[in-house]
């Protein structure tokens, strides 16, 4: 029994009423569906044992559960517990997410775009292209692969927009994803466990400031210049750093909410001393930490990672100027856990 057959809807997607509304069923019928699909994550209408029979077999006749089927699972021999799945959606395209295990954490890492049409110069994302947005339930369809036949314990974890694509230009598909991530009768992730990262779209962070709830923020900078973030990521001739730190600062006035940003350390092009004090200079004011990222090497984009040490003497040079920051590890380098590698080795490997 297939739940991907594509010419059928997905209900993956759908919130508890939705699903009744969509269905004409009881309230409480949606509510059961949600939970078999959201909680148990049960991928199959046949084995939703307390659905009567006759809404199992409709169910099964004439929807699916997800839209996206995991084909390619890879574990990560050095970094015990993570995990990344290769999913296919019903249109043949590819769209790849990653479960991150450290220590007593964690943290699921989404996509939101097959392809992203920013191209940042180092990003394997941005490499071929953009091909399309993802709906709501290729979204989640990610966090319940990645959460099936895994142990959590108690905590729910973490999830991070960090995967392909630039959530912001697929914003509302975004939300409804969260929202659904956050629904009591299923994941029930807390708002503070989720964050959303962008390139750089202003329009979104206007628009994300207006959300009245508490998920994180995370802007991609990498550069504390326009001319070297321009080279780095194009969307800043879009919105320049003026523009983007006015939102941010509006942002964290409009809110009271801290964000973080994010600097992917590329060796010699923004991990010297002076690049650490124009970062200081530029977010001066914002209340943000900084997370820095070793830059995980994309074959032919002709970036290298600095040296443990330089990432540690750039970490340094930034708690000695009193910002917050943290210098994450790297990891999962083996099974390509930077954006868009998995999907791009897989492409190259079918040629
Ligand atoms: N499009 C959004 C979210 C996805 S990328 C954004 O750009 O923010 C998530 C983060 O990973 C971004 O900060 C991005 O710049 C960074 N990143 C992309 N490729 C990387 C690589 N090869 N090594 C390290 N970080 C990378
Ligand atoms: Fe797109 Fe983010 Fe990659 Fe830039 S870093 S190309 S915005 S996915």
């Amino acid at each position: 029994m297939t739940t991907n057959d594509s010419r059928k809807s997905a209900l993956s997607g759908s919130d508890p009423q939705e699903i009744s509304d969509r269905l004409g069923i009881k309230p409480f019928q949606g509510r059961q569906i949600f939970r078999w699909i959201h909680k148990k994550r049960v991928f199959d209408f046949t084995q939703m044992t307390d659905l009567a029979l006759d809404l199992r077999t409709r169910l099964a006749a004439e929807f699916r559960v997800c839209d996206a089927e995991p084909t390619v699972t890879q574990r990560s021999s050095r970094s015990r517990g993570t995990r990344k799945v290769l999913l296919r959606l019903a249109d043949g395209e590819t769209v790849e997410s990653v479960l991150i295990r450290e220590k007593d954490r964690a943290t699921l890492c989404l996509s939101t775009q097959v392809g992203c049409a920013v191209k940042c110069s180092f990003c394997a994302t941005g490499l071929h292209g953009y091909k399309r947005n993802l709906n709501p339930s290729e979204i989640v369809d990610q966090a319940l692969y990645l959460m099936s036949e895994e142990d959590f314990g108690d905590r729910t974890p973490n999830i991070v927009f960090m995967g392909m694509g630039e959530p912001f230009r697929n914003y509302d598909a975004t939300l409804k994803a969260v929202r659904l991530l956050m629904e009591a009768e299923g994941i029930g992730i807390g708002a503070r466990k989720i964050t959303v990262s962008t390139a750089g779209e202003v329009d979104g962070i206007k628009r994300f400031t207006r959300e009245n709830w508490q998920v994180r923020l995370s802007v991609s900078l990498h550069a504390a210049n326009d001319e070297l973030r321009s080279e780095l990521v194009p969307l800043n001739r879009k919105y320049p750093l003026k523009d983007l730190m006015a939102a941010v600062h509006a942002y964290g006035a409009e809110t009271g909410r801290q964000l973080t940003f994010e600097w992917a350390l590329l060796n010699g092009v923004n991990d010297r001393e002076q690049d650490a004090r124009e970062l200081v200079r530029l977010i001066r004011g914002t209340k943000a930490s900084v997370n820095l990222i070793p830059y995980n090497p994309v074959s032919g984009l002709g970036y290298q990672s600095p040296s443990r040490e330089r990432c540690i003497a750039f970490r340094d040079a930034l708690i000695d100027r009193s910002v917050a920051c943290t210098l994450r590890k790297e990891r999962g380098q083996d099974i390509d856990a930077a954006c868009g590698q998995l999907r791009r080795r897989t492409e190259i490997v079918s040629g």
